[in-house]
């Protein structure tokens, strides 16, 4: 085959002596009518006196002349009286319609009888009678109603069910192929069968003596363009009703149903309103016409409310993915509160961790750091740094005299009275109960000198408490000061020095500024 597209002849479409001879050489065994099927068609092929003899053979059927008057009662008729006897019904209905429903009944319920294997014979007379329902409203719609059209369509896929009783195999190969494939199915049954199911289904009924107005319309239901001119009219009927019902059953009906629209409107000029009314109507039909028949409804309902649950559903997950936004967005608010909750308690701890409680300077810890720091940068970019300790004078007696919390108020006094006094680059602590220290960056011997001494008079100036129980308090001070060609290993030399300026200004009487060079406790580089 070398990758060559197989050319699929298409045979004559004419189920002549050819066609059923080819059909009887292939192994197909056509079935034999149904007993009472056999009677039903002697008296549809006598066309004319033949109602006596119909009305005999049916009635001595109690359930087939039942059905009959169910359907005739069906709104499918839509009679606008109750047609409860044979008699009535061939009157109402005429006697071929009545012929032909009775045919429909005795072969349908003859071949019901038929199950097993891989073919689902409910879905097959499922699909069956909502095609002859379809044809039936298509036909009254484009008024072109015929009594033939029921049958013609109930049996118009006939020949699958000779195919797949005859040759299983063959019949599942042609189906998955075209599942697979996508290739049109009567191509498929003709490579594969040599004929297909249109032919296969008329020629049954051609062999059953069925007359030519039931089985042409089958033998040509998917070829409408082959069939004889004057037939056009029913089998485009069967072949249309045929494309609307299959949206009852076949996949992809959202994708199929715009193009059937599409189709109507341009083609037959039905409106929206039209088309929907329509297809509902097979549907609401059909429900009633397969329980006639005893075949399954299944969950059939109109096509307009399927899309409405459709959307139902669709609208609903819409909500719930609203809702799920909404609850989204709720927990990342309350995430975010909790964070920048979660921030302040950490900035508060982490404040309560540098900072002294009473006076809200930074603690001894702290002041450490800092030093630290600011000693390694002054070293780094060879500036000078300056640190001044101070502690208040006799402060015991403060507190003997006039109590501890007044001592208190004193120590948050100095704080404020340093605060006012310093630059924001200065860092203030409390370095112990009342001793305080403060970091002077970029500050030399000089500067610390005047910083020193204005220190001093501050808080030598600074009343605490009103009126007469106001009182002052005074402060030994001392410092020193980096420079940058000093060699210091460790901020805690720059500690002890301090220290021991102050403890020369008070072995010096207090209340005044000492100022210790900080070479005289460490290296030069130059010595180095
Ligand atoms: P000197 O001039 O020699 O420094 O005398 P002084 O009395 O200030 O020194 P001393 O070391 O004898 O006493 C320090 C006092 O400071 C003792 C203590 O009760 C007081 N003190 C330390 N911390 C606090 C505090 O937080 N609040 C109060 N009210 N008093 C404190
Ligand atoms: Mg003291
Ligand atoms: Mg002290």
């Amino acid at each position: 085959m070398n990758g060559k597209v197989i050319a699929i002849e298409k045979p004559q479409k004419n189920v002549g002596k050819d066609t059923l001879q080819k059909i009887l050489n292939s192994s197909i065994i056509l079935p034999s009518p149904p007993a009472i099927a056999v009677r039903v068609l002697d008296s549809v092929k006598k066309e004319r006196g033949s109602l006596r003899e119909l009305a005999r053979i049916v009635s001595n059927d109690p359930a087939l002349t039942s059905k009959i008057l169910q359907v005739a009662n069906s709104s499918m008729y839509g009679l606008s009286r109750k047609v409860d006897s044979l008699e009535m019904a061939m009157t109402v209905l005429g006697s071929n319609a009545l012929k032909n429903i009775a045919l429909s009944f005795v072969v349908a319920s003859e071949l019901k009888n038929i199950t097993g294997g891989a073919f689902d014979f409910e879905e097959f007379w499922r699909q069956s009678v909502i095609n002859a329902v379809a044809a039936e409203e298509v036909a009254t719609k484009l008024k072109k109603k015929n009594d033939d059209t029921f049958v013609s369509a109930l049996l118009q896929d006939i020949g699958y069910l000779v195919m797949f009783l005859t040759r299983p195999e063959d019949f599942i190969r042609v189906m998955e192929a075209s599942k697979m494939d996508g290739e049109d199915v009567q191509a498929l049954e003709r490579k594969i069968f040599g004929f297909d199911h249109q032919e296969l289904g008329a020629a049954l009924l051609k062999k059953w003596g069925l007359p030519e107005c039931i089985y042409l319309p089958i033998q040509y239901h998917h070829d409408v363009e082959d069939c004889p001119e004057e037939e056009k009219d029913r089998i485009s009927v069967i072949n249309l009703s045929n494309r609307l019902s299959s949206l009852y059953w076949g996949l992809d009906t959202s994708e199929r149903l715009p193009k059937i629209q599409k189709w109507l409107q341009a083609n037959i000029h039905l409106s929206p309103q039209e088309i929907e009314g329509l297809l509902d109507s097979i549907a609401e039909k059909s429900v009633e016409i397969l329980s006639t028949f005893e075949v399954a409804a299944k969950d059939l309902r109109p096509l307009s409310q399927m899309l409405r649950e459709a959307n139902q559903e669709l609208s609903k997950l819409n909500c719930s993915y609203e809702q799920i936004v909404v609850d989204l967005q709720r927990a990342k608010k309350q995430s975010e509160n909790l964070a920048s909750e979660l921030m302040k308690a950490n900035e508060k701890l982490r404040t309560l961790a540098l900072e002294d409680g009473l006076t809200g300077l930074y603690n001894h810890r702290h002041f450490h750091e800092i030093l630290a720091q600011e000693l390694e940068r002054s070293k780094r970019y060879s500036h000078y740094l300056s640190l001044l300790f101070f502690d208040i004078d006799y402060f015991k007696r403060v507190n003997d005299t006039y109590g501890h919390l007044i001592g208190d108020q004193v120590l948050k006094g100095i704080a404020q009275q340093m605060r006012k006094v310093t630059r924001v680059s200065d860092a203030l602590a409390r370095f112990g109960g009342e001793e305080f220290a403060i970091i002077l960056p970029e500050t030399n011997a000089a500067g610390l000198r005047v910083f020193g001494e204005r220190i001093r008079r501050g808080i030598e100036n600074m009343e605490i408490g009103p009126g007469e129980r106001s009182l002052r308090v005074t402060v030994s001070v001392g410092g020193t000061t980096f420079e940058p060609e000093l060699v210091v290993d460790h901020h805690d030399i720059l500690i002890e020095v301090a220290d021991k300026a102050v403890y020369n200004s008070k072995s010096l009487g207090r209340n005044r500024f000492s100022f210790f060079p900080l070479q005289d406790f460490t290296r030069c580089r130059a010595s180095l």
